[in-house]
């Protein structure tokens, strides 16, 4: 942990070294001890110490300095690191400003010059300005720290893009006084927000996911052109293709447009994946799982987004948004599907700002004690109902249906009753939202009688199925009419192959109509859309690409 600042500044280089050298003999150990000769000098090392997240706990500077006087400098000061403690070095001419300046900048004390000897004089003090100090929790914040409006959507999603990538981070809202300090230390201002500051300092303005990623340091160029498997898709079946196929020795590339984990890695808590009885959330598995790929040699870029599937002979292409190419063996689409959006009026212009598809986790804490609303009556929604339990004071679930039997697993429905803080509305639909800065009111339609009822209500999170990703793939692969990949058997036939399928022997089971392209997961038409059956698909593509490869 970096060791507490202790800051002096003189434009006087022999005052400034003076004062350097006695507070180096005795505070060394436990501070770091810095110097500046200007006060325009100082702000700029303490901008940069606030954006690392080093703490500051002693400001000693003379009152005398041609640009910028002793009290001005205290002045800006403050608004970076309020809580260093702030101290004066005067001549017996200026005490009377010093004296003014108690009141100006909250002065702790001032020291007249000279301070010989401070063993009496200085130490004394400073002692007691640090004790003081020490008495409040100053710990260094050493994680990536995002300043952001709560209310902003943009915010909202940086955050989430930073804990689906495990990138630790500490939120700091840009109305809180530590927001406004950071802000003032980045160099920005709250018209443009979010600012992300990492550890280092480096601070960005509104970042794209891309921006984001590079500033981070997470992986977002392949380092080839060619490998022989590239895997669209980094959720469970992407992931579970990367360790087989990279684990069986085939140089593997898995591209993923926003964070590994898909859907899986937004679940708070997956209960029927097998090996983990006491459940595992969707963050974790997604940890381990890329580690795991990495550790086999498989490579992982993010925020990449493939727009285009094209045969070139024997190779495989994906291709980029901005038309880079990768060409392959084989290809494995593992794209997922997405939550569909709620169409109610007023509901769009809140998503972000009371409204949120899929992200529990990265809001829960903002719910604490507070009346959550849910739509959807599938498992996802079941277990962010569950989650948003635990800290939130009731939490109602809106379904369309007459129940969540229906729809949802057995035990969740069993779990969901035994809770008392959990209410399931039946028949009921989201019919409009509104909300000045943030969502306020829903209004519910009851389908049973068709009354409406106005709620109050400040959370609202959707879990309402999903499309699948393929649009990109129309025209290259055969769909079925909801875009689901088809493959195998289930290929609609011309006499007894494919139309346009050229090879002598029928397409293997996970094989879409382009040979050597495959599917996995949740993307594929008739597929079980759960994590165990997306992770089997995507070892058992491996295991066809390995078949496909020996008979090319
Ligand atoms: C909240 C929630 C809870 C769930 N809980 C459970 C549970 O408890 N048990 C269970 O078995 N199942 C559960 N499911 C379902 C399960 O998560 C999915 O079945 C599973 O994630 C499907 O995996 P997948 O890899 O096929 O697709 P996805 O998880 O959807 O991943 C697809 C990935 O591909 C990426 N992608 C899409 N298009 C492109 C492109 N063109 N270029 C690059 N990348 C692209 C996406 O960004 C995404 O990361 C849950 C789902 C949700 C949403």
């Amino acid at each position: 942990m970096a060791k507490p600042v202790l800051l002096t500044v003189d434009d006087d280089p022999e005052v400034l070294r003076a004062v350097e050298r006695d507070l180096r003999r005795r505070y060394a150990e436990r501070y770091r001890i810095l110097r500046a000769d200007s006060g325009a000098t100082a702000l700029e090392a303490l901008r940069g110490l606030k954006r690392r997240g080093d703490a500051v706990a002693l400001l000693l500077v003379d009152q005398r300095m041609p640009h910028m006087t002793g009290v001005e400098f205290l002045g800006q000061a403050m608004e970076i690191f309020p809580d260093a403690k702030r101290v004066l070095l005067t001549a017996y001419a200026d005490t009377d400003a010093a004296i003014d300046a108690i009141n100006v900048v909250d002065l702790d004390h001032y020291l007249l010059k000279p301070w010989d000897p401070p063993d009496e004089k200085l130490y004394p003090v400073v002692d007691d300005m640090l004790e003081l100090w020490h008495a409040s929790d100053h710990r260094p914040v050493e994680e990536t720290k995002v300043v952001g409006h709560r209310w902003s959507a943009r915010s909202s999603s940086v955050r989430e893009f930073l804990s689906r990538n495990q990138i630790a981070y500490r939120w700091y809202p840009s109305e809180e006084d530590e927001g406004r300090q950071l802000l003032t230390a980045a160099g920005g201002d709250d018209l443009h927000l979010p600012v992300v500051i990492t550890p280092s300092g480096e601070a960005m303005v509104e970042p794209t996911d891309a921006e984001l990623a590079e500033l981070v340091g997470i992986d977002t160029t392949p380092v080839s052109e060619f490998y022989d498997l590239v895997v669209v898709g980094g959720g469970p079946a992407g992931l579970g293709a990367a360790v087989y196929g990279a684990s069986e020795g085939l140089r593997t590339l898995l591209v993923e447009r926003t964070a590994a984990g898909g859907q899986a890695g937004q679940s708070s808590r997956i209960e029927n994946y097998l090996g983990f009885p006491d459940g595992v959330s969707g963050a974790q598995l997604t940890d381990r799982a890329r580690r795991q790929a990495s550790k086999f040699g498989a490579e992982l870029v993010t925020t990449r987004e493939v727009v285009a599937l094209e045969v070139n002979g024997s190779a495989r292409s994906v291709l980029f948004a901005d038309w880079a190419r990768i060409d392959a063996h084989a290809v494995i689409l593992a794209t997922g599907v997405s939550y569909r959006q709620l169409t109610a009026p007023g509901i769009s212009e809140l998503t972000g700002r009371g409204v949120y598809y899929g992200s529990a986790m990265t809001e829960a804490s903002n719910c604490a004690g507070q009346d959550v609303f849910i739509v959807g009556g599938a498992n996802s929604a079941g277990q962010a109902a569950v989650y948003f339990s635990r800290r939130s004071r009731s939490v109602t679930i809106l379904v369309r249906g007459p129940s969540l039997e229906t729809s949802m697993s057995y035990y969740l429905v069993q779990q969901i009753a035994a809770i008392a803080n959990i209410s399931v509305r039946t028949c009921t639909e989201v019919v409009a939202g509104d909300g000045d800065e943030h969502l306020e009111h829903l209004t519910l339609r009851n389908s049973v009688n068709g009354t409406t009822e106005v709620v109050d209500a400040q959370w609202l999170f959707v879990f309402i199925g999903a499309a699948p990703h393929t649009e990109w793939l129309e025209g290259v692969v055969v769909r079925d009419d909801n875009g689901f990949v088809v493959t195998g058997p289930d290929l609609p036939l011309e006499g007894s192959r494919p139309r346009g399928w050229g090879l002598d022997r029928a397409p293997y089971h996970l094989e879409t109509s382009v040979p050597g392209v495959f599917v996995a997961g949740d993307a594929r038409a008739e597929s079980a859309k759960r994590v165990a059956s997306a992770v089997g698909e995507g070892a058992m593509a491996v295991m066809l690409v390995h078949r496909y490869l020996e008979m090319s």
